[in-house]
């Protein structure tokens, strides 16, 4: 469904990402590890249109989109969940779901995903009416993977959806990431500096190391490899 090829990206006239290639398919929970500074967000940005890339090619359903806006490729159906939420801290959890229906397919289709999303997530349904910043944020994190189904994805990005949260709220959305990619087919690439949790939700993955794909191969893989068991998993 994506297949990314050779693609670099960077800021002004500093490169940060070096030829990487990688593919996510439909139905399939691809994790893109890799510690801090290491590019994994460049890349997320690269995919997203945030970012122009300067060489290589990012082809979605056989339509490159390395040149296109960040509004078309989302209207193509590449919705992210952006590091650190971003929702809208004064308005409802209803309005700020209201806000992830952004053309007219997903209008159309929004009472539907609503139900959906309240079926994966059910507080949000409950806390309907409160004003999104009085959520914690394990509930906040549920309603910005919440707005981004709203926004029917065909491929799902996760940025970093653990940070500051504990691990078992962490383990629902990961579970709720998972089931979007079996049940519903939708490819879900998930960037996450917890690599347990990461490995045991995903079932390929491409560990990035200063700009570079440095190791990739199956979740089992990658959790038996030595070098991601020594810097990274501290075992
Ligand atoms: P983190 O987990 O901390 O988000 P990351 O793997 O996502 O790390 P990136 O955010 O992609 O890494 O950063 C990669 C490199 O790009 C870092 O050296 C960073 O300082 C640099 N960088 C990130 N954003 C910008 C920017 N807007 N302008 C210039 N350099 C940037």
């Amino acid at each position: 469904m994506l297949k990314v090829e050779g693609l670099r990206a960077g800021y002004g006239s500093i490169n940060i990402l070096w030829d990487l290639s990688f593919e996510v398919n439909a139905g399939e929970v691809v994790a893109i590890l890799g510690s801090n500074g290491a590019g994994k967000t460049t890349m997320v940005r690269a995919v997203t249109g945030m970012v122009r890339p300067t060489a290589g090619s990012v082809v979605f359903d056989g339509e490159e989109l390395a040149k296109k806006s960040s509004r078309y490729i989302l209207d193509r159906g590449i919705v992210q969940v952006p590091e650190g939420r971003q929702i809208f801290t004064e308005m409802t959890v209803l309005e700020n779901l209201e806000m992830g229906a952004f053309n007219k397919a997903t209008r159309a289709a929004f009472a539907q995903n609503l139900e959906t999303a309240y079926r994966h997530f059910p507080k949000l349904k409950e806390r309907a009416k409160q004003a999104a910043g009085t959520l914690s944020g394990g509930e906040q994190q549920m309603l910005a993977v919440a707005r981004a189904l709203i926004g029917m994805p065909r491929l799902l990005i996760l940025d970093e959806p653990s940070l500051g949260l504990a691990p078992n709220i962490v383990d629902d959305i990961l579970e709720v990431a998972s089931s979007m990619a079996k049940k519903d087919n939708i490819a879900v690439l998930l960037v996450e500096q917890d690599i347990t949790k990461a490995l045991a939700c995903a079932d390929r993955g491409y560990v990035i190391e200063n700009g570079r794909i440095a190791l990739q191969g199956t979740a089992a893989e990658l959790s038996a490899n030595e070098h991601v068991k020594k810097a990274y998993l501290g075992i």
